[in-house]
């Protein structure tokens, strides 16, 4: 695909404020297609492929083409978790209408010393972090008492609204799995462009499973958070994304969805 219309933003934390240049290299950028809104309103044509997707990054979540399952991608492998809770390996020429990818570099790392549940992992890691004002990529690996995912059925046109999709999500379970969470940490002023606050998709260490990640039990995890302060959103060039409606904010919808 031709990228023609990007919208780049530099988040300076106050480390780089120090005098110096301290930009991230351009590796160091979160990448995303399309908005959060426009998925909300139902825009899932794909528009973007899995092959241009890994050259900007070997970590992330999104969706794929007609809302067709929770996308996982994780060393530089993009996996679709299907409707069916299984986990496929993406073909490079599937495409996504949202996705948000970097190439992950830990910064921090942190063994919690108790089990955490999702709220309490929530809770943990904004104590742990410097800000909530910066953007953070968030794995977390090894093994868990129990996770709960959803994913989403493929959809057809005219797609229905994102919220009424969720309505009927499979949801699974998995007791006692070793696995991955996949994800990320974003500041509240993201809103309408992605998800603020934490987004996490799960998959299990033979990668055969998973899917959003919806409750989660931590046993022996250890955390690895990617510091992010560059951010890149590139805009679909046609489909329905020119004809969705992002103009009205409907409160609550998100975290209906996505929480
Ligand atoms: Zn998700």
């Amino acid at each position: 695909m031709k990228i023609q219309r990007g919208l780049l933003m530099v988040l300076c934390s106050a480390v780089a404020l120090c005098g110096c240049s301290h930009l991230p290299d351009n590796k160091d950028v979160l990448f995303q297609t399309s908005t959060i809104s426009a998925l909300l309103e139902g825009a899932y044509d794909g528009e973007v492929t899995c092959k241009e997707l890994k050259k900007h990054g070997d970590f992330g979540i999104g969706t794929f083409d007609a809302l067709d399952g929770e996308m996982l991608a994780l060393e530089g492998k993009v996996y679709q978790i299907r409707a069916d809770g299984k986990a496929y390996c993406a073909e490079d020429s599937l495409s996504t209408p949202f996705a948000a990818v970097k190439f992950f570099e830990a910064d921090k790392t942190i063994v919690p010393d108790t089990s955490l549940n999702f709220k309490e992992l929530e809770e943990c890691l904004d104590r742990l972090l410097p800000t909530k004002n910066i953007l953070y990529a968030l794995k977390v690996e090894g093994v868990f008492k129990y996770i709960k995912t959803r994913s989403v059925p493929k959809q057809r046109k005219p797609y229905p609204r994102l919220v009424e999709v969720v309505k009927n999500q499979p949801t699974f379970e998995f007791p006692n799995i070793r696995g991955t969470i996949v994800g990320f940490r974003l500041p509240a002023y993201v809103d309408g462009i992605n998800v603020p606050g934490y987004h996490l998709h799960f998959i299990t260490e033979d990668r055969s499973a998973g899917g959003h990640l919806l409750e989660c039990s931590t046993s022996n995890v250890t955390i690895e958070v990617d510091y992010t302060r560059a951010f890149f959103v590139v805009l679909p060039e046609h489909g329905d994304f020119y004809q969705v409606d992002m103009t009205e904010k409907k409160e609550g919808e998100l975290e209906r969805v996505e929480k």
